[in-house]
């Protein structure tokens, strides 16, 4: 088995899939209000193919997916799709991020398909921010979802919360006070250049460093969190002493990860990205549709590690927004 490593001697085990670039939400930061334009469906991988996929690179090392989209929870036969890639030989981590509107209904089914855990999108515990932030009307949905996730055990259950100067960084230490008293695992994350209406500026994004300092200076001192084995992620990871839950400082934009970037991205309409911020994509569904071989299909895949970029750019003065948002490109 010849394994995925980059150029940099970077070894890819984690592939993020993107099976809809559709969703019931519409955030200011990823989508304009009318929503975008859609792929057309015969243009969205088939489950199969995407599984066809996942078995290639699990067998090249991969042991570790999200499933993410758009909203993965509105495309049908989610779950049964979910029970198949949890029973690719290699995959050890199955997971899923989702707006959580849909949650609270697919909780237990997602657990017994072999989901291990959730992530869930919340930037707002004010109904009406919430609204202005999605443009959907379900923070109650999303609070309920995330609350069944718990009881389900879909663990951890991780917030992603985006960060906005002047939409809601007067929120941050409540959501940080969460898990002090609940066992959610609170994740700030730096809000970053996509191209959507809102129009991304550097100085909206408030830094992982500015985001634990305004929690430690209204809430009390963080501690580090030792990592317990397995992959780490790209979070720096604190709690409270004594707190049940966790908070994790996610920071893309000022202090980049890319030296320890071990992933890959799907996206819904079959394109493979080697990195979240540039716009190179290397066209997987028409060699898994024109009845190319499994050597064929894995030598793109091998070749495209190969040609992963070192990193991004976005601090430098040549980097330019992606050109897809995160719902085309699966967050
Ligand atoms: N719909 C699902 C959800 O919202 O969780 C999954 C897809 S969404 C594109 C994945 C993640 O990308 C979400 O946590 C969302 O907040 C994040 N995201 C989208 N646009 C972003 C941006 N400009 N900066 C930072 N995070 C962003
Ligand atoms: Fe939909 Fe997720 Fe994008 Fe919000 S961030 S519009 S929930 S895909």
């Amino acid at each position: 088995m010849q394994p995925l490593v980059d150029a940099y001697e970077r070894k890819i085990d984690y592939l993020r899939i993107s099976v809809t670039d559709r969703c019931n939400l519409r955030c200011v930061y990823c989508m304009p209000p009318e929503g975008i334009d859609l792929a057309e469906s015969k243009n969205i991988l088939r489950y199969e193919e995407i599984l066809r996929l996942v078995k290639l690179a699990a067998s090249h090392g991969i042991k570790k997916v999200r499933v993410t989209g758009g909203e993965p929870l509105v495309r049908k036969g989610i779950v049964e799709f979910l029970h198949d890639v949890a029973s690719v030989p290699g995959i050890e981590d199955l997971s899923l991020t989702t707006n959580g509107v849909l949650l609270k209904e697919y909780a237990w089914e997602l657990k017994d398909a072999g989901l291990k855990r959730v992530n869930v999108s919340l930037d707002s515990m004010k109904r009406d921010r919430f609204l202005k932030m999605t443009r959907g009307d379900n923070l109650f949905e999303v609070l309920e979802g995330l609350e069944e996730a718990l009881k389900a055990g879909l663990l951890p259950v991780k917030i992603n919360m985006v960060v906005i100067k002047g939409f809601n960084d007067d929120e941050i230490v409540d959501f940080a006070l969460l898990s002090k008293t609940r066992p959610f695992h609170v994740r700030y994350i730096e809000y970053m250049p996509f191209n959507t209406q809102e129009g991304w500026q550097r100085d909206k994004c408030i830094t992982a460093r500015e985001i634990k300092e305004i929690i430690e200076k209204a809430a009390g001192p963080l501690e580090p969190v030792a990592e317990s084995g397995g992959v780490a992620g790209p979070a720096r990871r604190f709690h409270f002493k004594g707190a049940p839950g966790e908070i994790g400082l996610i920071s893309p934009v000022s202090e980049h990860f890319c030296g320890s970037c071990n992933r890959l991205r799907l996206t819904a309409d079959g394109k493979l990205r080697t990195c979240l911020f540039s716009d190179n994509e290397i066209d997987l569904r028409t060699p898994l549709r024109d009845g190319s071989s499994d050597e064929v299909v894995t030598d793109i895949l091998l070749n495209a590690v190969r040609e992963k970029p070192k990193g991004h750019t976005i601090n430098e003065n040549i980097f330019k927004k992606c050109s897809r948002t995160m719902s085309l490109i699966g967050g």
